[in-house]
């Protein structure tokens, strides 16, 4: 079985000295690739180091919507350079938080934009997240295909029926993360059972969103199997054709082939 985790955040500020070990135990749990999302300058060039010198690890560059308020104009200059340079095999994660709002709306609306233009100049996935945000989110990417092509990935998807069907109208593909599992996320697993297996795509984003049965411990992408059988069974296929289909996905989204 070979499953493929969309969207994790790995790196030694956040692993520390366990980093090799969350690695290998994601191997040996049948995860054959991971794509690891900055959030910052320093954990997207730490991303691009581990992708450089692990294999099966792609990485994406960019700047948290949560976090933009705090970079300078130096940090941008730097996430642009890791795209630049052919660093990056995706641009994010960015979008639009209205949930949290630490950072103020204007500012993450600036950061999105750039952040859109920067993968659409070098033909590269968008990593996208959205909070109590959806609308905007879509607006801001319909304008964006206005202006060229753009592939994206909502992460973490939570959102309705329609609102994923607006989404795969234009084109994108969802990933689907640890509270899929939830007891009390039945409408949610009715969404993702209800789109063509083609746009889904699986993810931990580790070390956040634990699913069950690991709930509010520390995730990590060995875990991923147990949101992949969550959704297999939802749909009613094998974990073994889930796990295929996903991966197919996540190799076609972030390696653009
Ligand atoms: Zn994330």
């Amino acid at each position: 079985m070979e499953l493929f985790d969309s969207h994790c955040h790995l790196d030694p500020m956040r692993y520390g000295d366990d980093l090799g070990g969350v690695i290998e135990r994601a191997r040996a749990s049948g995860v054959v690739g991971m794509t690891v999302i900055g959030t910052r300058a320093i954990d997207s060039e730490a991303a691009a180091e581990l992708a450089a010198r692990e294999p099966g690890i792609l990485n994406a560059a960019g700047i948290h919507p949560n976090d933009v308020h705090e970079a300078d104009p130096d940090e941008w200059d730097r996430i642009e350079r890791l795209v630049s340079a052919g660093r990056a095999a995706a641009v994010g994660e960015t979008g639009l938080d209205w949930y949290r709002d630490s950072a103020p709306r204007e500012v993450q609306r600036e950061f999105f934009d750039r952040h859109i233009r920067l993968a659409q100049r070098f033909g590269l996935p968008l990593v996208v997240h959205t909070r109590e945000s959806i609308r905007d989110v879509l607006d801001t990417l319909r304008e964006a295909l206005a202006r060229g092509p753009l592939t994206a990935v909502l992460h973490a998807f939570t959102g309705s029926l329609t609102e994923a069907a607006e989404a795969l109208d234009l084109g994108f593909h969802l990933g689907f993360a640890g509270m899929t599992t939830f007891r009390s996320a039945e409408d949610l697993r009715t969404v993702a059972a209800a789109i063509p297996l083609e746009r889904v795509l699986v993810e931990t984003d580790s070390p956040f969103l634990s699913p069950e049965p690991l709930r509010g411990r520390r995730n990590e992408p060995a875990n991923l199997i147990h949101t992949a059988r969550c959704l297999a069974i939802g749909r009613g296929i094998s974990l073994e054709a889930f796990a295929a289909a996903t991966t197919a996905n996540a190799r076609r989204v972030f390696l653009q082939r």
